[in-house]
């Protein structure tokens, strides 16, 4: 299954004339998982003609404003646009009184069920095709980075080798994908010879707001991309340190570590009109780094 990353936000705290606040949209067949809604999301969900009535989850990483205040807004704009579907949010401890008491102070008219899940550390999803897994991240207040990892593929089908065997399209071809053999005009055929290995998932990782860490850096291990806290550069490394962020060359050491594909450069200060020296330092590191604009998308092919 096609899987597609939207960046709705790529700025931090405040935002700025170039970067919205935190979001980023994953789009894995026609389901949606949205990873933090910061204030303006819904504006940027419209652009991204992502579609209001998908099956739909959004993960929120923390309960600082930036991560969550786009929340009543999406809400109500579903409500407008019509949705019917159920929608999960799921985040830390206090998600569940964010969102009751926006509901309880402002007339939604949600025609949709709504569904909120406070969760720890541990696996927050476990869905028949991928599951999504949160850590502790290590900021001012309880973080959480999350993991999406899809389960691994059946091998690749090769029609042409079907038919030279003189086997019919049809449900043996399916029975080829599904078991290890087949019993055709008498004879066993062992799968392996049309179908190729097993095909490894895709795995991203979404750790926003948070220091460089071990839970992290095991979370992270091998993904396809990593989404990573790049808050500031070098020059400010001890204000990453005391608020509780990273800098680019520390995510970029850390992706390393990982062992990641790519590294994406993620929450930068809104004082950095010109974020490319960020990118500069990281790629010294890790030079499959990329610095993304609000609403680039990137295509994950495993
Ligand atoms: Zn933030
Ligand atoms: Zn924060």
């Amino acid at each position: 299954m096609s899987m597609s990353v939207t960046f709705l936000g790529t700025g931090g705290s405040v935002p700025n004339r170039f970067r919205n606040l935190p979001s980023v949209l994953v789009r894995r067949g026609p389901e949606l998982l949205l990873f933090d809604c910061g204030e303006g999301t819904q504006k940027q969900f419209l652009q991204a003609r992502a579609g209001m009535n998908r099956e739909m989850r959004i993960f929120i990483s923390h309960l600082h404003g930036d991560h969550l205040f786009g929340l009543p807004g999406m809400m109500h704009s579903l409500s407008f646009m019509g949705r019917t579907r159920e929608l999960e949010i799921i985040g830390p401890k206090g998600i569940v009184q964010f969102v009751r008491g926006v509901n309880r102070v402002v007339k939604l008219y949600a025609q949709f069920p709504i569904i909120v899940r406070e969760v720890s550390a541990g696996r927050v999803v476990i869905d028949p095709e991928y599951e999504v897994r949160a850590v502790w991240a290590r900021h001012g207040i309880p973080c959480l980075a999350y993991a999406l990892q899809e389960k691994p593929k059946s091998g690749r089908f090769d029609p042409a080798k079907a038919r030279r065997l003189g086997i019919p399209e049809g449900p043996l071809w399916k029975k080829l994908q599904s078991s290890p053999s087949i019993t055709f005009g008498g004879k066993r055929i062992r799968s392996r010879l049309i179908v190729g290995p097993p095909r490894r998932g895709l795995k991203l990782t979404y750790a926003v707001d948070t220091r460089p860490c071990k839970e992290v850096e095991r979370l992270a291990r091998d993904s396809d991309l990593l989404i990573h806290d790049s808050c500031f550069d070098e020059s400010s490394a001890a204000k990453a340190k005391d608020y509780g962020h990273s800098t680019a060359t520390e995510a970029a050491s850390l992706a390393k570590r990982s062992k990641v594909n790519r590294l994406v450069l993620f929450h930068i200060s809104a004082m950095y009109e010109d974020p490319k020296p960020l990118l500069r330092q990281a790629k010294r590191v890790f030079p499959h780094t990329i610095l993304c604009e609000d609403m680039d998308t990137i295509h994950l092919t495993p």
